[in-house]
Parts: C-alpha cells; sequence; structure tokens
C-alpha cells in the first residue's frame, strides 16, 4: 500500500513529483523519476512533464488533483506498468488506449512499423492489403493505417481483449473503415480463415517469441499485469513464428511479404520454416533491439 494522503501543507507540481519519484524509488520501483512525471502530467492533461512548462511546476495542485495522483501512483506501486495506470500510450504518430491484460507496444515494434512503410508501396497504399496476425492494442495495423490514408488491413487476434481494444482504438482514431477485425485463433482455424480468402500482399506480426525459460526473468510489469499468451513462443520461441510462415504462402499473393519482429537468436533458425525460393529473399534488420 502507498502512503495514506495525509497533507499537512499543499503541493505544487514539483513537490508532487519529487515526491512520487522518491517513494516509487524507495520501493524499488523500475524508472521511478519518469513513472512520476509520466502518471502527474497525465493528471494536469499533458503528455509530459516536459510539455507542462515549467512555470507550471510551481502551480499548487488542487485537492482533486492531489487526490487523483495518489490514486494512481498507488497502482504505480503495485507494479502496474504506467501504461496501464494512465490508460493510454504513444505509438509512432498515434495515441492507443491501454487496458490490461493487452500487450503494451514496445518501441521496438516502431520500428518494424517503419521497416513495412519504407517498402516500396504505390502512394498513399492504395490497392495494398495488409494481414495484421496477433494485433494486440491495434499498434501495427492501426499506425500504418494512419501512415497511408488508401491502405486496407485486416487484423485477427485470438484474444477477446486484444480484439476489443483493437476496436476501440480504431474508433477513436477514425480508422476503423479500412480495418477489418477479426476475433479467431488463426493456426487452430487457418481454413476458416481461407474460405473466401483474398491473397494480400504483406502479412506483418510482432508475434509472441520469447523463449518460454525466459518468461521468468520478466519484471512483475509484465508477468502480472500483462497477457503472457502475447509473448510465450514456446521452448524456442518460434512456435507462433513457424506456424505464420507455415501458411504465408496461401495468404500471400505471389511476391508478397512477411515482417516479423524476433528475437535475436531467431534468424539462423527461421530458414527452415521457408521454402527455398523465398528463403533466398529472408533479410534480417538488426535494429536498436531486437527487431529482425
Ligand atoms: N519485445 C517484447 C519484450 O521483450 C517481446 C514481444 C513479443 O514476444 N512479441 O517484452
Amino acid at each position: 500500500r502507498g502512503p495514506t494522503l495525509t497533507l499537512a501543507r499543499r503541493l505544487n507540481v514539483q513537490q508532487a513529483v519529487d515526491h512520487w519519484g522518491q517513494t516509487f524509488e524507495r520501493s524499488g520501483i523500475p524508472e521511478p523519476i519518469l513513472s512520476s512525471q509520466y502518471i502527474i502530467a497525465h493528471v494536469l492533461g499533458a503528455k509530459t512533464m516536459e510539455s507542462l512548462g515549467s512555470r507550471r511546476l510551481r502551480e499548487m495542485l488542487t485537492e482533486s488533483q492531489v487526490r487523483r495522483i495518489w490514486e494512481l501512483c498507488d497502482k504505480r506501486l503495485s507494479r502496474m506498468p504506467v501504461q496501464y495506470v494512465i490508460e493510454e500510450w504513444d505509438f509512432r504518430d498515434i495515441t492507443l488506449r491501454m487496458r490490461p491484460p493487452v500487450f503494451i507496444p514496445r518501441p521496438e515494434t516502431e520500428e518494424l512499423v517503419g521497416l513495412v512503410l519504407s517498402a516500396q508501396l504505390p502512394a498513399q497504399g492504395a490497392g495494398v492489403t495488409v494481414l495484421e496476425v496477433g494485433c494486440g492494442s491495434g499498434a501495427i495495423s492501426l499506425s500504418l493505417l494512419q501512415a497511408l490514408p488508401q491502405l486496407q488491413v485486416i487484423a485477427v487476434d485470438r484474444s477477446r481483449d486484444a480484439v476489443g481494444l483493437t476496436r476501440e482504438n480504431a474508433h477513436r482514431l477514425g480508422l476503423q473503415d479500412r480495418l477489418e477485425i477479426l476475433h479467431m485463433d488463426v493456426f487452430l482455424d487457418a481454413e476458416g480463415l481461407l474460405r473466401g480468402w483474398s491473397p494480400v500482399d504483406f502479412l506483418v506480426s510482432n508475434p509472441p517469441y520469447l523463449f518460454s525459460e525466459d518468461l521468468a526473468d520478466l519484471e512483475p510489469e509484465v508477468l502480472e499485469f500483462e497477457d503472457t499468451a502475447a509473448l510465450d513462443g514456446g521452448a524456442d520461441g518460434l512456435q507462433v513464428i513457424q506456424s505464420i510462415l507455415t501458411l504465408a504462402p496461401r495468404l500471400l499473393k505471389d511476391g508478397g511479404e512477411v515482417y516479423l519482429e524476433v528475437e535475436p537468436r531467431h534468424p539462423p533458425m527461421i530458414q527452415r520454416y521457408v521454402e527455398e525460393d523465398a528463403a533466398a529473399g529472408l533479410r534480417y534488420l538488426q535494429t536498436h533491439s531486437d527487431v529482425a
């Protein structure tokens, strides 16, 4: 439990930021200062402390602001990820609504989207179709739709929470008309998906790819709040990747492309799931973290 709120005196913004930064730090919360800043900026209606401006740091907090800050910081003290605490997160140029247990998009996936956008595409994505497997909050699909105003996307997830959140985010961003959202397990019901299927130009996914044994090393933020089905790729992390690559030839147009985020150990392991002619087309791009 967090410290109960007994305010002897009123606080300004900077004092609240310092108080919670120190409280988080003492409690071993990762990124204590950032957590405090994100939450307090959010309560004050800003994205970041910087955008709030230095003048407002000396502004006195109202009682209701203090109550809200304490309430949200208590959640962070329970190790809830800051993205779930403030219920939103930025991904490339869009702001997504966040809700547990739907996977929180990571920065490396912004680079995956950048790779897709750097492919040779008709202007505005006219006539281009994308299938995203495992859409989570909709981060990849929605940022592609936002960047390419004529693109069409089909987003699939086996999690009802994920499908619901993608739908909500699509509506909030006004992108729902070019997005078809399906709640299904693509691999359990491949024939269902393929019935009446029009092959797509791109298959994009940030699949679960962690090696199961590595899951135990993750922080409580991940293990206690996020759906680990979005992270656990089985013993060698390749369970879902293998299914995607096996199904891909039937989902894609001739010359279609697959963009996957994988684990750094995966590239040499992936060759064996890919047909010989397609294997020649494999490219791995090491980004700042682990996108390949
Ligand atoms: N990059 C994520 C992490 O390390 C894993 C994402 C995934 O399995 N798709 O938390």
